[in-house]
């Protein structure tokens, strides 16, 4: 019997989980579903976004309506549209084994008479935002005087964004007998009245700490002046570059302008805020999605309800002003127990903003440098020597191969590697040479006492030892699992493996020197699923200094580096309502630098490596080099199996 079985869940609704490949429960439905099939009860449940909620009240809702009975049963409200969107697809996607159970989502921006007819062709659910909803009340649109179920999902969200007297009025149109479930990250007061108020005698339960942010999001800052903030962000998405992410500003205004600027910059970048029309908000989400936009610039409010799977990182450009909305930005990623990492970008004065939030994260934030710009070339040289590794070679080429081998007949394959590789290399280090380093760490009298859990801190020019080896993310490592195994594999102690960097096809990481001979000896022996591991002693010491955990804080010289850079497609951000509107899309567009890796416009996985990227003036530019490529896979580490 799997986990599901154990539940209580009908036969259909297994099937339904078997198709959607989900092997076990997560917390909140493992704990909620049971209650609420067995219990004709009222639930109070603590859970953040990306916890498995959707599912947790979804799965008993669709067992307990009556699909013969055509009238409305249950009533879902949610924060967004786009929110509001997905309940609806996924409770399809859940009762797709049910016979004559009809979903209709409610919401505003589209036509309300479409979605009354829908309704009115018999919806036993009806998922919805607080709006339109109780529009459609008013105008008599819709009969919820008999429905068993209401479900207030995010609620604190629904409450932040004002909809405090919408929620109260349609509740109040609602028969006292029905049960209502409440599910929200956090429970501020408002959240708490409305329990109070329309619910009777509540079953609480909560996943994780409460307000706490997910465990599988980690944490860090970087400091910087006030004046690099921008190229600070450029950077760390030069430094990862399967980045796939969410970058907050406080303002639309600053959205607007940061999106532009990446735009600009050759990132595949787009804007999200509340001045874009709601076509263009659809058309930014969808290209998010996809996966063509690496970098959505968005607003707390237009990012509200933005459920998007595999996000890396969130990046607080500027922290938010009430430092609770910290929980909801970063609870953008991290989800359905993957890892994620939130970033925030910070200026010494904002410093102390950092504790508070740990405060109420209850976690630590581990504190990071800004790389270098050499170290950025090294990362994405050595992406690009493994996306030449990878890429799978499509046999139109043959034709051409005969005049391109007639071209480079003379070269030795050193020489040719050299030159293929230099094609980028030359373009990011004539960049990067002219760039100074942003990094600010914190120091002396302004530098927080940070604790110091895993050993003293190593000095980085102490004399460490760094490696490049051949195994990364795509072994299943990330930076913990790696240095579990190589202290394992080498019988090393406990702070023997430090600043371990791992990238998709390698990683680095340092010891000290003592171990040199160990390293080299055995691991380059070891052999990782047939595989042999390669170890080279990198001239890169990993830079800046040993953080907690022993995890890379950045790095300085040349030498040592990193993966990958990432697979980005055009670029482009939807323009202003008003000046212009719609998208500007390079996407379309011939390669603006032509030669290898090009500009953009390429197939997903084509080109070479797929970088193109350089400054467009070499000789002037502060800009960050242009980007091509496209993305595609899980740009996360998963845990590597323990066999
Ligand atoms: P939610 O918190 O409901 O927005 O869910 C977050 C994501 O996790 C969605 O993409 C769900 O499809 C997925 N999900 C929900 N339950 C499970 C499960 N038991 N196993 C794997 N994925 C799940």
């Amino acid at each position: 019997m799997n986990k599901f079985e154990q539940l209580g869940l009908s036969e259909s609704l297994l099937k339904a989980i078997l198709d959607l490949g989900f092997e076990s429960p997560t917390e909140v439905q493992e704990k909620a579903i049971p209650l609420l099939l067995e219990k004709d009860t009222d639930m109070v449940a603590l859970a953040q976004t990306g916890t498995g909620k959707t599912a947790a009240f979804g799965f008993p809702v669709i067992q307990k309506i009556d699909a013969n009975n055509r009238n409305t049963q249950a009533l879902i409200l949610s924060p967004t549209r786009e929110l509001c969107l997905q309940i609806t697809n996924e409770i399809k996607n859940y009762s797709k084994y049910e016979k004559g159970i009809n979903v209709v989502a409610v919401y505003g921006g589209a036509s309300i008479t479409d979605q009354a007819r829908d309704i009115k062709r018999g919806a036993q659910i009806i998922v919805a935002t607080p709006g339109r909803m109780q529009d459609m009340i008013n105008r008599g649109l819709v009969n919820i005087s008999q429905i068993n179920f209401c479900i207030l999902d995010e609620a604190d969200e629904m409450l932040n964004m004002g909809f405090y007297e919408d929620i109260v009025n349609i509740l109040s149109t609602t028969p006292d007998e029905k049960n209502t479930w409440l599910f929200s990250a956090t429970m501020p007061a408002e959240v708490a009245r409305i329990g109070k108020q329309f619910m009777k005698d509540p079953i609480e339960i909560t996943v994780g700490a409460k307000n706490s942010g997910s465990a599988t999001v980690s944490h860090e800052f970087y400091l910087v002046n006030a004046r690099d903030r921008y190229e600070a962000l450029k950077r760390l998405a030069d430094a990862n570059p399967d980045i796939f992410s969410v970058v907050f500003c406080r303002t639309k205004r600053d959205t607007q302008a940061v999106a532009e600027k990446l735009v600009e910059d050759g990132y595949s970048a787009a804007a999200l805020h509340g001045d874009l029309s709601q076509a263009q908000r659809d058309g930014v989400m969808k290209s998010f999605r996809g996966r063509q936009i690496q970098m959505l610039v968005a607003t707390d409010v237009a990012a509200r309800g933005i459920d998007v799977d595999n996000i890396t990182h969130v990046v607080n450009y500027q922290l938010p002003d009430e430092i609770e909305t910290y929980n909801h930005r970063s609870g953008r990623t991290g989800r359905a127990g993957k890892l994620g990492t939130s970033i925030v970008i910070v200026t010494k004065s904002e410093l102390r903003k950092i504790s508070s939030i740990e405060r109420i994260i209850k976690q630590k934030f581990e504190e990071k440098t800004i790389p270098s710009g050499i170290e950025i070339c090294e990362i994405q040289l050595l992406h690009l020597a493994t996306k030449i590794k990878d890429v799978e070679v499509d046999h139109e080429i043959d034709n051409y191969l005969p005049a391109i081998n007639n071209v480079l007949e003379d070269l030795t394959k050193e020489e040719l590697i050299k030159k293929m590789v230099s094609v980028e290399f030359n373009r990011f280090i004539n960049y990067y040479k002219k760039t100074r380093d942003i990094s600010n760490q914190a120091s002396g009298s302004d530098r927080r006492e940070r604790d110091d859990r895993d050993g003293a801190q190593r000095d980085s020019s102490g004399g460490a030892t760094r490696y490049f080896v051949n195994i990364g993310s795509r072994d299943n490592f990330d930076w913990m699992s790696l240095k579990d195994y190589l202290k394992e594999t080498l019988d090393l102690g406990r702070d023997d493996v430090f600043k371990v960097d791992v990238k998709e096809g390698f990683s680095f990481f340092n010891t000290d020197p003592e171990h040199t001979d160990k390293v080299m000896e055995v691991l380059n022996n070891v052999q990782l699923e047939g595989r042999r591991i390669n170890v080279e002693i990198s001239k890169n010491d990993g830079g800046g200094r040993r953080d907690h955990n022993g995890r890379s804080s950045g790095g300085s010289s040349f030498g040592g580096g990193r993966s990958s850079a990432p697979r980005r497609e055009g670029s482009f951000a939807p323009r202003r309502e008003g000046s212009g509107g719609g998208f500007r899309s390079d996407r379309n567009s011939a390669p603006r630098e032509g030669g290898f890796g090009g500009r953009s416009s390429a197939p997903r996985e084509g080109g070479f490596g797929g970088r193109s990227s350089a400054p467009r003036s070499e000789g002037s530019s502060d800009r960050a080099p242009r980007r091509s490529e496209s993305f595609g896979d899980s740009p996360r580490p998963r845990r590597p199996r323990r066999d």
